[in-house]
Protein backbone atom coordinates (compact mmCIF):
# COMPACT_ATOMS: atom_id res chain seq x y z
CA UNK A 1 0.00 0.00 0.00
CA UNK A 2 1.35 3.19 -1.22
CA UNK A 3 1.02 6.51 1.34
CA UNK A 4 2.43 8.76 -1.34
CA UNK A 5 -0.23 11.12 -1.53
CA UNK A 6 -1.45 11.11 1.71
CA UNK A 7 -0.35 14.04 3.69
CA UNK A 8 1.77 13.37 6.95
CA UNK A 9 -0.11 12.90 9.83
CA UNK A 10 -0.01 15.99 12.34
CA UNK A 11 2.01 14.92 15.58
CA UNK A 12 -0.80 15.58 18.58
CA UNK A 13 -0.41 17.18 21.74
CA UNK A 14 -0.29 15.32 24.64
CA UNK A 15 -3.48 16.65 25.62
CA UNK A 16 -4.75 15.74 22.59
CA UNK A 17 -3.78 12.49 21.84
CA UNK A 18 -4.73 11.70 25.58
CA UNK A 19 -7.97 12.76 24.83
CA UNK A 20 -8.42 10.75 21.72
CA UNK A 21 -6.99 7.59 22.75
CA UNK A 22 -9.34 8.13 26.55
CA UNK A 23 -12.29 10.10 26.43
CA UNK A 24 -13.80 8.74 23.23
CA UNK A 25 -14.03 5.51 24.84
CA UNK A 26 -16.97 6.26 26.80
CA UNK A 27 -20.42 6.82 24.62
CA UNK A 28 -23.98 6.72 25.81
CA UNK A 29 -26.01 3.83 25.44
CA UNK A 30 -28.55 3.08 22.51
CA UNK A 31 -30.64 0.08 23.69
CA UNK A 32 -29.83 -0.42 27.46
CA UNK A 33 -30.85 2.82 29.92
CA UNK A 34 -27.45 3.85 31.69
CA UNK A 35 -28.63 3.07 34.68
CA UNK A 36 -28.73 -0.36 33.91
CA UNK A 37 -25.18 -0.27 32.54
CA UNK A 38 -23.92 0.86 35.47
CA UNK A 39 -25.90 -0.29 38.19
CA UNK A 40 -24.14 0.47 41.63
CA UNK A 41 -23.54 4.60 40.91
CA UNK A 42 -27.16 5.32 42.82
CA UNK A 43 -27.35 2.81 45.29
CA UNK A 44 -24.73 4.85 48.31
CA UNK A 45 -26.46 7.89 47.58
CA UNK A 46 -23.71 9.90 45.91
CA UNK A 47 -25.16 12.49 43.49
CA UNK A 48 -22.75 13.15 40.63
CA UNK A 49 -23.63 15.33 37.49
CA UNK A 50 -21.02 15.99 35.25
CA UNK A 51 -18.56 12.92 34.98
CA UNK A 52 -16.35 15.35 32.55
CA UNK A 53 -15.30 17.48 35.35
CA UNK A 54 -13.10 14.75 36.84
CA UNK A 55 -9.85 15.53 35.46
CA UNK A 56 -6.97 13.00 35.61
CA UNK A 57 -3.44 14.94 36.17
CA UNK A 58 -1.51 12.47 34.73
CA UNK A 59 -2.91 12.03 31.28
CA UNK A 60 -1.17 8.85 30.94
CA UNK A 61 -2.31 6.64 27.86
CA UNK A 62 -2.54 2.89 27.88
CA UNK A 63 1.19 2.66 24.81
CA UNK A 64 2.88 5.13 27.52
CA UNK A 65 1.61 3.37 30.84
CA UNK A 66 3.50 -0.28 29.01
CA UNK A 67 6.25 1.82 28.09
CA UNK A 68 7.31 3.03 30.97
CA UNK A 69 6.20 -0.21 33.40
CA UNK A 70 7.86 -2.19 30.88
CA UNK A 71 11.07 0.13 31.60
CA UNK A 72 10.53 -0.19 35.52
CA UNK A 73 10.11 -4.01 35.00
CA UNK A 74 13.57 -4.19 33.35
CA UNK A 75 15.37 -2.91 36.00
CA UNK A 76 13.89 -4.50 38.74
CA UNK A 77 14.62 -7.97 37.39
CA UNK A 78 17.94 -7.27 36.15
CA UNK A 79 18.67 -6.03 40.06
CA UNK A 80 16.75 -9.12 41.05
CA UNK A 81 19.10 -11.11 39.34
CA UNK A 82 22.39 -9.87 40.84
CA UNK A 83 20.85 -10.14 44.36
CA UNK A 84 20.27 -13.37 43.56
CA UNK A 85 23.44 -14.43 42.36
CA UNK A 86 25.20 -12.12 45.09
CA UNK A 87 23.25 -14.76 47.61
CA UNK A 88 21.81 -10.89 49.14
CA UNK A 89 19.42 -12.50 51.43
CA UNK A 90 22.93 -13.45 53.56
CA UNK A 91 23.89 -9.96 53.69
CA UNK A 92 21.03 -8.67 55.28
CA UNK A 93 21.83 -7.00 59.20
CA UNK A 94 19.80 -9.78 60.77
CA UNK A 95 17.98 -13.20 60.40
CA UNK A 96 15.51 -10.82 62.62
CA UNK A 97 14.77 -8.53 59.59
CA UNK A 98 13.18 -11.56 57.58
CA UNK A 99 10.95 -12.25 60.00
CA UNK A 100 9.48 -9.00 58.91
CA UNK A 101 9.86 -9.99 55.54
CA UNK A 102 7.87 -12.61 56.38
CA UNK A 103 4.87 -10.27 58.05
CA UNK A 104 5.21 -8.93 54.47
CA UNK A 105 4.67 -11.57 52.19
CA UNK A 106 2.05 -13.39 54.88
CA UNK A 107 -0.21 -10.53 55.07
CA UNK A 108 0.33 -7.40 52.57
CA UNK A 109 1.05 -9.32 49.16
CA UNK A 110 -2.55 -10.55 48.40
CA UNK A 111 -3.80 -7.59 49.62
CA UNK A 112 -2.29 -5.79 46.71
CA UNK A 113 -3.78 -9.05 44.75
CA UNK A 114 -7.40 -7.99 46.48
CA UNK A 115 -6.83 -4.26 45.70
CA UNK A 116 -5.98 -5.08 42.37
CA UNK A 117 -9.57 -7.29 41.57
CA UNK A 118 -11.33 -3.35 43.15
CA UNK A 119 -9.73 -1.44 40.84
CA UNK A 120 -11.21 -3.87 38.04
CA UNK A 121 -14.51 -3.28 39.38
CA UNK A 122 -14.20 0.37 39.08
CA UNK A 123 -12.97 0.26 36.14
CA UNK A 124 -16.01 -1.57 34.87
CA UNK A 125 -18.40 0.66 37.41
CA UNK A 126 -17.49 4.14 37.44
CA UNK A 127 -19.45 5.94 34.50
CA UNK A 128 -16.72 8.81 33.49
CA UNK A 129 -13.50 7.42 31.33
CA UNK A 130 -10.84 9.91 33.49
CA UNK A 131 -11.52 7.63 36.38
CA UNK A 132 -12.28 4.65 34.29
CA UNK A 133 -8.80 4.45 32.66
CA UNK A 134 -7.00 5.59 36.05
CA UNK A 135 -8.69 2.69 38.08
CA UNK A 136 -7.41 -0.09 35.51
CA UNK A 137 -3.94 1.67 35.49
CA UNK A 138 -4.01 1.13 39.09
CA UNK A 139 -5.55 -2.67 38.52
CA UNK A 140 -2.28 -3.44 36.21
CA UNK A 141 -0.44 -1.60 39.13
CA UNK A 142 -1.50 -3.74 41.80
CA UNK A 143 -1.17 -6.96 39.92
CA UNK A 144 2.39 -5.76 39.41
CA UNK A 145 3.12 -5.50 42.77
CA UNK A 146 2.07 -8.62 44.22
CA UNK A 147 3.86 -10.02 41.30
CA UNK A 148 7.19 -8.26 41.99
CA UNK A 149 6.94 -8.77 45.88
CA UNK A 150 6.71 -12.31 45.09
CA UNK A 151 9.47 -13.10 42.79
CA UNK A 152 11.63 -10.77 44.99
CA UNK A 153 11.33 -12.55 48.02
CA UNK A 154 11.30 -15.64 46.55
CA UNK A 155 14.95 -16.09 47.05
CA UNK A 156 14.55 -15.70 51.19
CA UNK A 157 12.02 -18.77 50.79
CA UNK A 158 14.98 -21.10 49.14
CA UNK A 159 16.71 -20.05 52.87
CA UNK A 160 13.99 -19.30 55.51
CA UNK A 161 10.67 -20.87 56.64
CA UNK A 162 7.34 -19.45 57.14
CA UNK A 163 6.90 -18.23 53.98
CA UNK A 164 6.53 -21.29 51.19
CA UNK A 165 2.63 -21.47 51.82
CA UNK A 166 1.58 -17.49 51.84
CA UNK A 167 -1.41 -17.87 49.69
CA UNK A 168 -2.82 -20.90 51.87
CA UNK A 169 -2.12 -18.76 54.88
CA UNK A 170 -3.68 -15.75 54.17
CA UNK A 171 -7.44 -16.76 54.11
CA UNK A 172 -6.97 -19.22 57.09
CA UNK A 173 -4.24 -17.55 59.43
CA UNK A 174 -6.11 -15.78 62.95
CA UNK A 175 -3.19 -12.49 62.11
CA UNK A 176 -3.58 -12.75 58.71
CA UNK A 177 -7.63 -12.11 58.79
CA UNK A 178 -6.83 -8.46 59.74
CA UNK A 179 -5.55 -7.32 56.23
CA UNK A 180 -7.70 -9.53 54.76
CA UNK A 181 -10.77 -8.69 55.85
CA UNK A 182 -9.80 -4.62 55.92
CA UNK A 183 -9.20 -5.18 52.07
CA UNK A 184 -12.93 -7.63 51.82
CA UNK A 185 -14.77 -5.15 53.77
CA UNK A 186 -13.65 -2.38 50.89
CA UNK A 187 -14.33 -4.61 47.87
CA UNK A 188 -17.82 -4.87 48.73
CA UNK A 189 -18.77 -1.53 49.68
CA UNK A 190 -20.33 0.77 47.03
CA UNK A 191 -17.83 1.67 44.07
CA UNK A 192 -17.70 5.47 45.69
CA UNK A 193 -17.25 3.93 48.83
CA UNK A 194 -14.10 1.61 47.71
CA UNK A 195 -12.48 4.43 45.96
CA UNK A 196 -12.69 6.68 49.10
CA UNK A 197 -11.51 3.71 51.38
CA UNK A 198 -8.63 2.78 49.20
CA UNK A 199 -7.64 5.79 47.14
CA UNK A 200 -8.01 8.09 49.62
CA UNK A 201 -7.71 7.26 53.06
CA UNK A 202 -5.12 4.10 52.55
CA UNK A 203 -3.46 5.63 50.14
CA UNK A 204 -3.74 9.27 50.40
CA UNK A 205 -3.70 9.61 54.13
CA UNK A 206 -2.06 6.39 54.85
CA UNK A 207 0.43 4.96 52.68
CA UNK A 208 3.60 6.52 53.44
CA UNK A 209 3.62 5.03 56.72
CA UNK A 210 4.35 2.00 55.49
CA UNK A 211 5.99 2.68 52.28
CA UNK A 212 8.92 5.44 53.56
CA UNK A 213 9.81 4.14 57.08
CA UNK A 214 9.30 0.51 55.15
CA UNK A 215 11.49 1.21 52.10
CA UNK A 216 14.13 3.62 54.04
CA UNK A 217 14.00 0.26 56.84
CA UNK A 218 14.96 -2.36 53.56
CA UNK A 219 17.62 0.14 52.70
CA UNK A 220 18.93 0.32 55.94
CA UNK A 221 19.36 -3.25 56.36
CA UNK A 222 20.99 -4.00 53.43
CA UNK A 223 17.41 -5.33 51.12
CA UNK A 224 18.36 -4.44 47.91
CA UNK A 225 15.91 -6.54 46.87
CA UNK A 226 12.87 -5.31 48.80
CA UNK A 227 14.22 -1.24 47.95
CA UNK A 228 14.60 -2.01 44.77
CA UNK A 229 10.90 -3.54 44.34
CA UNK A 230 9.52 -0.94 46.73
CA UNK A 231 11.12 2.14 44.71
CA UNK A 232 9.44 0.21 41.76
CA UNK A 233 6.08 0.28 43.00
CA UNK A 234 6.55 3.71 44.97
CA UNK A 235 6.10 5.82 41.47
CA UNK A 236 2.65 3.98 41.02
CA UNK A 237 1.89 5.28 44.41
CA UNK A 238 2.42 8.61 43.08
CA UNK A 239 -0.04 8.25 40.92
CA UNK A 240 -3.07 6.26 43.06
CA UNK A 241 -2.12 9.17 45.87
CA UNK A 242 -3.39 11.91 43.05
CA UNK A 243 -6.22 9.36 42.27
CA UNK A 244 -6.97 9.38 46.17
CA UNK A 245 -7.18 13.18 46.40
CA UNK A 246 -8.69 13.90 42.49
CA UNK A 247 -11.62 11.11 43.62
CA UNK A 248 -12.56 13.07 46.81
CA UNK A 249 -12.29 16.51 45.46
CA UNK A 250 -14.39 15.85 43.18
CA UNK A 251 -17.02 13.87 44.83
CA UNK A 252 -17.00 16.79 46.79
CA UNK A 253 -17.47 19.34 44.23
CA UNK A 254 -20.12 17.51 42.38
CA UNK A 255 -22.79 18.03 44.83
CA UNK A 256 -22.99 19.08 48.36
CA UNK A 257 -25.14 16.09 49.21
CA UNK A 258 -21.98 13.87 48.95
CA UNK A 259 -20.14 15.97 51.42
CA UNK A 260 -21.73 13.59 54.91
CA UNK A 261 -21.54 10.72 52.81
CA UNK A 262 -17.70 11.07 52.06
CA UNK A 263 -16.83 12.50 55.87
CA UNK A 264 -18.65 8.85 57.08
CA UNK A 265 -16.18 6.80 54.76
CA UNK A 266 -12.94 9.25 55.90
CA UNK A 267 -14.08 8.55 59.55
CA UNK A 268 -14.56 4.41 58.85
CA UNK A 269 -11.43 3.93 56.56
CA UNK A 270 -9.38 6.37 58.30
CA UNK A 271 -9.90 3.54 61.78
CA UNK A 272 -10.06 0.71 59.87
CA UNK A 273 -6.75 0.97 57.95
CA UNK A 274 -4.94 2.71 61.31
CA UNK A 275 -6.12 -0.75 62.80
CA UNK A 276 -4.46 -2.75 59.88
CA UNK A 277 -1.10 -0.19 60.17
CA UNK A 278 -0.74 -1.21 63.66
CA UNK A 279 1.04 -4.44 62.03
CA UNK A 280 3.37 -1.82 60.66
CA UNK A 281 4.36 -0.26 63.85
CA UNK A 282 5.19 -3.41 65.22
CA UNK A 283 7.52 -4.18 62.09
CA UNK A 284 9.14 -0.76 62.81
CA UNK A 285 9.74 -0.29 66.48
CA UNK A 286 11.10 -4.48 66.52
CA UNK A 287 11.68 -6.12 63.63
CA UNK A 288 14.45 -3.63 62.09
CA UNK A 289 17.48 -4.65 63.55
CA UNK A 290 18.61 -1.15 61.95
CA UNK A 291 15.91 1.48 63.25
CA UNK A 292 14.78 3.98 60.64
CA UNK A 293 13.05 6.09 63.11
CA UNK A 294 10.58 4.96 66.08
CA UNK A 295 6.45 4.41 65.06
CA UNK A 296 5.78 7.51 66.95
CA UNK A 297 7.86 9.96 65.11
CA UNK A 298 6.56 8.65 61.81
CA UNK A 299 3.12 9.30 63.04
CA UNK A 300 3.95 12.44 63.51
CA UNK A 301 5.18 13.60 60.75
CA UNK A 302 3.28 11.32 57.91
CA UNK A 303 -0.23 11.64 59.86
CA UNK A 304 -0.07 14.46 62.47
CA UNK A 305 1.88 16.82 60.06
CA UNK A 306 1.38 16.03 56.42
CA UNK A 307 -2.47 14.44 57.51
CA UNK A 308 -3.19 17.67 59.36
CA UNK A 309 -2.65 20.20 56.57
CA UNK A 310 -4.27 17.91 53.53
CA UNK A 311 -7.83 18.08 56.22
CA UNK A 312 -6.77 22.17 56.98
CA UNK A 313 -6.93 22.04 52.91
CA UNK A 314 -10.59 19.92 52.79
CA UNK A 315 -12.21 22.18 55.37
CA UNK A 316 -12.94 24.55 52.37
CA UNK A 317 -15.61 21.86 51.39
CA UNK A 318 -16.70 21.45 54.76
CA UNK A 319 -14.45 18.27 55.99
CA UNK A 320 -12.78 17.58 58.92
CA UNK A 321 -10.13 15.43 60.61
CA UNK A 322 -11.49 11.87 61.01
CA UNK A 323 -13.35 10.88 64.09
CA UNK A 324 -11.10 9.55 66.91
CA UNK A 325 -7.82 10.82 65.47
CA UNK A 326 -7.18 12.11 68.56
CA UNK A 327 -7.32 8.23 69.94
CA UNK A 328 -5.46 7.29 67.53
CA UNK A 329 -2.53 10.14 68.54
CA UNK A 330 -3.07 9.08 72.07
CA UNK A 331 -2.03 5.55 71.25
CA UNK A 332 1.08 6.24 69.32
CA UNK A 333 3.36 5.51 72.36
CA UNK A 334 1.86 1.73 73.17
CA UNK A 335 0.53 0.43 70.12
CA UNK A 336 4.08 -1.12 68.82
CA UNK A 337 4.69 -2.49 72.26
CA UNK A 338 1.06 -4.08 72.71
CA UNK A 339 1.14 -5.35 69.48
CA UNK A 340 4.95 -7.35 70.10
CA UNK A 341 3.81 -8.43 73.43
CA UNK A 342 0.56 -10.31 71.76
CA UNK A 343 3.30 -11.72 69.21
CA UNK A 344 5.17 -12.82 72.02
CA UNK A 345 2.75 -14.50 73.80
CA UNK A 346 1.32 -16.45 71.13
CA UNK A 347 4.70 -16.96 69.57
CA UNK A 348 3.95 -20.59 68.69
CA UNK A 349 0.70 -20.20 66.86
CA UNK A 350 3.16 -17.29 65.11
CA UNK A 351 4.17 -17.59 61.31
CA UNK A 352 7.28 -15.88 61.79
CA UNK A 353 9.88 -15.91 65.32
CA UNK A 354 9.17 -13.29 68.08
CA UNK A 355 12.07 -12.72 70.35
CA UNK A 356 12.35 -10.69 73.38
CA UNK A 357 13.97 -7.41 72.91
CA UNK A 358 17.72 -7.07 74.09
CA UNK A 359 19.27 -4.37 76.56
CA UNK A 360 20.39 -2.36 74.31
CA UNK A 361 17.29 -2.46 72.21
CA UNK A 362 15.10 -1.51 75.36
CA UNK A 363 17.37 1.58 75.90
CA UNK A 364 16.42 2.64 72.63
CA UNK A 365 12.75 2.34 73.50
CA UNK A 366 13.55 4.14 76.62
CA UNK A 367 14.82 7.25 74.61
CA UNK A 368 12.24 7.29 71.81
CA UNK A 369 9.65 6.69 74.00
CA UNK A 370 10.37 8.49 77.82
CA UNK A 371 6.53 8.47 78.48
CA UNK A 372 5.34 5.11 78.07
CA UNK A 373 8.26 2.33 77.86
CA UNK A 374 10.00 2.45 81.13
CA UNK A 375 6.98 3.07 82.87
CA UNK A 376 4.28 -0.02 81.20
CA UNK A 377 7.13 -2.32 78.98
CA UNK A 378 10.14 -2.49 80.25
CA UNK A 379 8.79 -4.64 83.33
CA UNK A 380 6.98 -6.59 81.66
CA UNK A 381 9.95 -8.24 79.15
CA UNK A 382 12.38 -8.07 82.66
CA UNK A 383 10.22 -10.73 83.83
CA UNK A 384 9.58 -12.57 80.39
CA UNK A 385 12.86 -12.49 80.37
CA UNK A 386 13.26 -13.39 84.05
CA UNK A 387 11.22 -16.56 83.20
CA UNK A 388 12.93 -17.98 80.22
CA UNK A 389 16.25 -17.85 82.27
CA UNK A 390 14.27 -20.22 84.61
CA UNK A 391 13.26 -21.93 81.58
CA UNK A 392 9.72 -21.55 82.28
CA UNK A 393 9.32 -18.93 79.28
CA UNK A 394 5.51 -17.50 79.63
CA UNK A 395 3.49 -18.42 77.23
CA UNK A 396 -0.29 -17.43 76.30
CA UNK A 397 -2.57 -20.92 75.51
CA UNK A 398 -5.88 -19.07 76.17
CA UNK A 399 -7.56 -17.76 72.73
CA UNK A 400 -8.27 -14.29 72.40
CA UNK A 401 -11.38 -12.32 72.22
CA UNK A 402 -11.12 -10.73 68.85
CA UNK A 403 -12.88 -7.04 67.75
CA UNK A 404 -15.65 -7.82 65.34
CA UNK A 405 -14.27 -5.03 63.20
CA UNK A 406 -10.79 -4.81 63.00
CA UNK A 407 -10.34 -8.65 63.92
CA UNK A 408 -6.92 -7.62 66.06
CA UNK A 409 -7.34 -9.70 69.41
CA UNK A 410 -8.23 -6.95 72.69
CA UNK A 411 -4.68 -6.07 72.55
CA UNK A 412 -5.37 -2.03 72.87
CA UNK A 413 -5.81 0.12 76.04
CA UNK A 414 -7.89 2.76 77.39
CA UNK A 415 -7.17 6.38 75.71
CA UNK A 416 -7.10 7.47 78.98
CA UNK A 417 -5.82 4.70 81.06
CA UNK A 418 -2.86 2.73 79.07
CA UNK A 419 -2.86 0.31 82.08
CA UNK A 420 -6.51 -0.54 81.28
CA UNK A 421 -7.58 -3.09 78.36
CA UNK A 422 -10.03 -1.37 75.83
CA UNK A 423 -13.35 -3.00 75.87
CA UNK A 424 -16.66 -2.05 74.15
CA UNK A 425 -19.71 -4.13 73.34
CA UNK A 426 -23.03 -3.63 71.74
CA UNK A 427 -26.01 -5.91 71.59
CA UNK A 428 -27.60 -6.46 68.37
CA UNK A 429 -30.70 -8.61 67.47
CA UNK A 430 -29.90 -10.37 70.81
CA UNK A 431 -26.52 -10.99 70.35
CA UNK A 432 -23.53 -9.29 71.86
CA UNK A 433 -20.47 -8.06 69.82
CA UNK A 434 -17.38 -6.96 70.95
CA UNK A 435 -15.05 -4.05 69.82
CA UNK A 436 -11.24 -3.21 70.64
CA UNK A 437 -12.25 0.52 70.40
CA UNK A 438 -15.17 3.08 69.94
CA UNK A 439 -13.68 3.59 66.47
CA UNK A 440 -14.44 -0.13 65.31
CA UNK A 441 -17.93 0.10 67.75
CA UNK A 442 -18.84 2.92 65.58
CA UNK A 443 -18.62 0.94 62.40
CA UNK A 444 -20.40 -1.52 63.16
CA UNK A 445 -23.83 -0.40 64.78
CA UNK A 446 -23.60 1.86 61.22
CA UNK A 447 -23.66 -1.42 59.03
CA UNK A 448 -24.38 -4.35 61.66
CA UNK A 449 -25.74 -6.37 59.11
CA UNK A 450 -22.53 -6.37 57.05
CA UNK A 451 -20.07 -7.64 59.92
CA UNK A 452 -22.84 -9.89 62.02
CA UNK A 453 -21.41 -13.12 59.84
CA UNK A 454 -17.32 -11.76 60.38
CA UNK A 455 -15.48 -15.02 59.93
CA UNK A 456 -13.18 -14.65 63.34
CA UNK A 457 -10.82 -17.14 63.60
CA UNK A 458 -11.44 -17.83 67.34
CA UNK A 459 -14.84 -18.40 67.04
CA UNK A 460 -14.42 -20.36 64.01
CA UNK A 461 -11.65 -22.72 66.13
CA UNK A 462 -14.09 -23.31 69.04
CA UNK A 463 -16.77 -23.76 66.47
CA UNK A 464 -14.76 -26.78 64.77
CA UNK A 465 -14.46 -24.95 61.49
CA UNK A 466 -10.72 -25.25 61.44
CA UNK A 467 -9.81 -28.69 61.32
CA UNK A 468 -8.20 -30.14 58.12
CA UNK A 469 -10.56 -32.42 56.44
CA UNK A 470 -10.50 -36.17 58.27
CA UNK A 471 -9.24 -34.98 61.69
CA UNK A 472 -11.47 -36.54 63.89
CA UNK A 473 -11.92 -33.96 67.48
CA UNK A 474 -13.44 -36.82 69.61
CA UNK A 475 -10.21 -39.15 68.77
CA UNK A 476 -7.99 -40.14 72.06
CA UNK A 477 -5.49 -37.54 72.28
CA UNK A 478 -7.15 -35.06 70.10
CA UNK A 479 -5.24 -31.60 70.53
CA UNK A 480 -7.28 -28.90 69.49
CA UNK A 481 -4.64 -26.35 69.48
CA UNK A 482 -2.32 -28.48 67.19
CA UNK A 483 -5.33 -29.24 64.78
CA UNK A 484 -5.84 -25.05 64.67
CA UNK A 485 -2.35 -24.39 63.45
CA UNK A 486 -2.01 -27.32 60.84
CA UNK A 487 -5.27 -26.15 59.36
CA UNK A 488 -4.29 -22.75 59.31
CA UNK A 489 -0.88 -23.72 57.39
CA UNK A 490 1.43 -23.12 60.68
CA UNK A 491 4.01 -26.01 61.22
CA UNK A 492 4.50 -26.09 65.14
CA UNK A 493 8.15 -25.28 65.82
CA UNK A 494 9.26 -24.65 62.46
CA UNK A 495 7.06 -21.30 60.81
CA UNK A 496 6.81 -19.87 64.80
CA UNK A 497 8.06 -20.43 67.95
CA UNK A 498 10.88 -18.39 69.52
CA UNK A 499 14.06 -16.78 67.69
CA UNK A 500 16.42 -18.25 69.47
CA UNK A 501 15.54 -22.01 69.14
CA UNK A 502 14.22 -21.97 65.58
CA UNK A 503 16.16 -23.48 62.17
CA UNK A 504 16.48 -20.01 61.23
CA UNK A 505 18.41 -18.63 63.92
CA UNK A 506 20.82 -21.95 63.54
CA UNK A 507 21.03 -21.78 59.91
CA UNK A 508 21.92 -18.18 59.90
CA UNK A 509 24.49 -18.54 62.25
CA UNK A 510 25.90 -21.48 60.02
CA UNK A 511 25.62 -19.98 56.72
CA UNK A 512 26.94 -16.31 57.41
CA UNK A 513 29.39 -17.13 60.84
CA UNK A 514 27.35 -14.15 62.18
CA UNK A 515 25.11 -14.16 65.31
CA UNK A 516 21.87 -13.90 65.95
CA UNK A 517 20.57 -11.50 66.93
CA UNK A 518 23.73 -9.31 66.99
CA UNK A 519 23.43 -5.45 67.73
CA UNK A 520 25.93 -3.83 65.89
CA UNK A 521 25.40 -0.67 64.71
CA UNK A 522 21.82 -0.77 65.98
CA UNK A 523 20.76 2.53 67.53
CA UNK A 524 20.31 4.73 64.28
CA UNK A 525 21.38 8.38 63.98
CA UNK A 526 19.33 11.78 62.42
CA UNK A 527 20.43 11.10 59.20
CA UNK A 528 17.71 8.72 59.34
CA UNK A 529 15.19 11.64 59.30
CA UNK A 530 16.82 12.73 55.41
CA UNK A 531 15.12 9.32 54.44
FE1 LIG B 1 0.05 -1.64 45.45
ZN1 LIG C 1 -11.20 -3.20 66.44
Amino acid sequence: MSNENQTPAKKLTLKENYALMTRDLGWETSYQPMDEVFRYLKFEGIKIHDWEKWEDPFRLTMDAYWKYQGEKERKLYAIMDAFQQNNGQFNVTDVRYIQALKVFIQGFSLIEYTSHRGFNIMSRELAGVGPRIAAEMQALDELRHTQTQIHTLSQYNRYFAGMEEFPYMFDRTWYLSIPKSFFEDAVTGGPFEFIVAISFALEYLLTNLVFMPWMSGAAYNGDMATVTFGFSAQSDEARHMTLGLEIVKFLLEQDPANVPLVQKWIDKWFWRGYRVLALVSAMMDYMLPKRVMPWCEAFEIYFEQNGGALFADLARYGIRMPKHYEVAIKEKGRISHELWSIFYQYRDAAGFHPWLPSEEEMDWFSEKYPDTFDKLYRPRYEYWRQLEKEGRPFINSNLPQLCQICQWPMLFSEPDDPTQTCYRETEYKEEKFHFCSDGCKDIFCDEPEKYVNAWLPVHQIYQGNCLLEGVDPTAPGFNPLAEALKYMGIKPGIDGGSLSASADAHNWEAWTGRPHNSHEGMVTEPAAKAA
